[in-house]
């Protein structure tokens, strides 16, 4: 896309028209016509009040001139963003996908469990995503196959592989693997690379034994194919080791080997040392790294209750005890005796854990360069099977973050003032589509408000933007309110706040697929 940052903002500060067309604009010309919105454009900081022009997916009209086209949206009070970009969504069935939606999401990628085989996921996604969608290769699939030798398919997740990979004895969260077994798993990741897969995924936290060595190598894989690392870091701790001292390895294999690399929930793993770990980010980014870090707008984090977070001694280093622990498909709160049971007997299980201070989470959500990610895992029934398609709002047990993180998130960084809207709204969509953009470079044409992008926008009343979904069983998958219109590659998904059904405009994001 041709920009011209310059035009923009002196037009902006001029208080003049924006516009992609010079000549008059005819009825006809556009598909569809946003009036008297609060436009938003975080990477020009463009914040002014004004019409929208679309035609097909593309926007090709900013302007104070009065136009209408064949569907004309009355904004007036709304604010217009670049649709929002949630790079983290395990969550990638549809009745996930559509709760997506209603909290401002345009697109839902997984880049942190990622996927194998990276062209199984694109093809499991075509044709029938509201959202666009995208996958990172992921590492801890690669390990599910060569230690457990249990397959993936592409949907990781949705395909059972852990309570598959119980079977084996989870071979791939505690083996050390072998130098035969190293080459394997590079392998793939390679062929997942060649298949357009958006970095690699990294969830070494759920596999803490792995051999340093072997992560050396995938970072060496990563340069070679001008990719980047994504991680979910190793240890979730207070004492040592600390999660901080799993962050550092990450830095220190992005800045030795010179590729970009995305921290996934920030507080999560780092708690206490949010805040220094942020600090050695950034400092490394003024040396050259680029480092992006994720957080999630809650003081609880959830997962799968067999998982190494949870081995012996998780007490003392995560300052929490059995009754900050929930249990998904039911909502009680474990004891001693419920918590062995469950961890024995329902390993692949969603639990709830209260770990997260939120004096650590401020500290994220205050920083204008860490981005915004769902970790919107699967809503569950009272069964933990996960929900059809078309069950009702709010059925679905799970943490609200997979319902509620971008409303919710609105509502905390707008009523506390610290950043200006252009740099809250950088965090929904212009960073995550920079990260992206040198992968895939369609993503230069998202993340952005501009004459020529793509026509992914989302319309919200900042008055009455807010997650209301909630850890209270019933409450878990309730969609946020004030996204008014939600636009996927130029068409209407959601209409005065209700989804649009049988749309499914979402595109792949994808890396460029190199022959073998
Ligand atoms: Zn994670």
């Amino acid at each position: 896309m041709k920009r011209n940052f310059y035009t923009l903002i002196v037009f902006s500060l001029l208080g003049l028209f924006v516009s992609g067309c010079s000549q008059e604009h005819k009825t006809t010309e556009f598909d569809v016509v946003i009036n008297g919105v609060r436009v938003i454009d975080p990477e020009t900081e463009l914040d002014t009040i004004t019409n929208i022009g679309i035609k097909g997916k593309e926007i090709v009209a900013i302007t104070s001139e009065d136009i209408s086209g064949s569907k004309n949206i009355d904004a007036t009070g709304l604010i217009a963003a670049p649709g929002f970009i949630d790079l983290h969504v395990h969550g990638q069935d549809p009745y996930s996908e559509k709760i997506g939606v209603l909290d401002g999401r345009t697109s839902q990628l997984d880049l942190e469990a990622g996927a194998i085989p990276v062209s199984a996921y694109y093809d499991y996604k075509a044709g029938k995503s509201i959202t666009n969608y995208g996958t990172s290769i992921g590492h801890a699939f690669a390990r599910t196959l060569v230690l457990d030798g249990v397959e993936s398919h592409g949907i990781g997740l949705l395909n059972h592989t852990l309570e598959k990979t119980a079977a084996t004895g989870n071979l791939w969260a505690s083996a050390l693997a072998t130098d035969a077994q190293l080459d394997q798993i590079d392998k793939l990741v390679v062929e997942g690379l060649k298949e357009g897969g958006l970095g690699i995924g990294l969830m070494v936290g759920y596999y803490p034994g792995a051999r340093s060595d072997g992560l050396a190598r995938i970072a060496k894989i990563a340069k070679q194919y001008n990719s980047f690392l994504t991680t979910h870091t190793r240890y979730i701790s207070l004492t040592q080791p600390s999660g901080m001292l799993g962050i550092q390895e990450m830095i220190s294999l992005a800045t030795s080997y010179d590729v970009p690399l995305l921290v996934h929930h920030v507080p999560t793993n780092a708690l206490a040392d949010t805040k220094a770990v942020l600090e050695m980010i950034d400092s490394a980014n003024r040396h050259g790294a680029n480092i992006v870090g994720e957080m999630f707008p809650y003081d609880r984090g959830s997962t799968f209750i067999g998982t190494e977070i949870l081995k012996e001694g998780w007490q003392q280093r995560m300052d929490m005890d059995y009754d900050d622990i929930t249990w998904v498909e039911t909502g009680e709160t474990l004891t001693e005796e419920t918590f062995n049971k469950y961890r024995q007997e329902r390993p692949e299980g969603y639990f709830i854990m209260r770990h997260i201070k939120e004096k650590d989470m401020l500290v994220a959500l205050r920083h204008p360069a860490v981005i915004i990610g769902s970790d919107g895992m699967v809503f569950v029934d009272d069964d933990g099977q996960l929900l059809p398609k078309d069950a009702p709002f709010g059925a679905g047990n799970g943490h609200p973050r997979g319902a509620g993180s971008y409303g919710s998130y609105l509502r905390m960084a707008i009523d506390d003032g610290s950043l200006s809207l252009p740099k809250i709204l950088a965090k929904t969509s212009y960073l995550p589509a920079k990260l992206l953009e040198n992968v895939a470079p369609s993503m230069k044409k998202r993340g952005r408000l501009q004459v020529g992008a793509y026509s992914d926008i989302t319309l919200f009343d900042p008055e009455l933007v807010d997650g209301m979904a909630g850890y209270e069983s019933g409450s878990n998958s309730l969609p946020s309110k004030g996204f008014m219109h939600v636009l996927v590659n130029g068409q209407i998904v959601v209409e005065n706040g209700t989804l649009v059904a049988n749309t499914l405009p979402g595109e792949p994001i994808r890396g460029e697929i190199l022959q073998n």
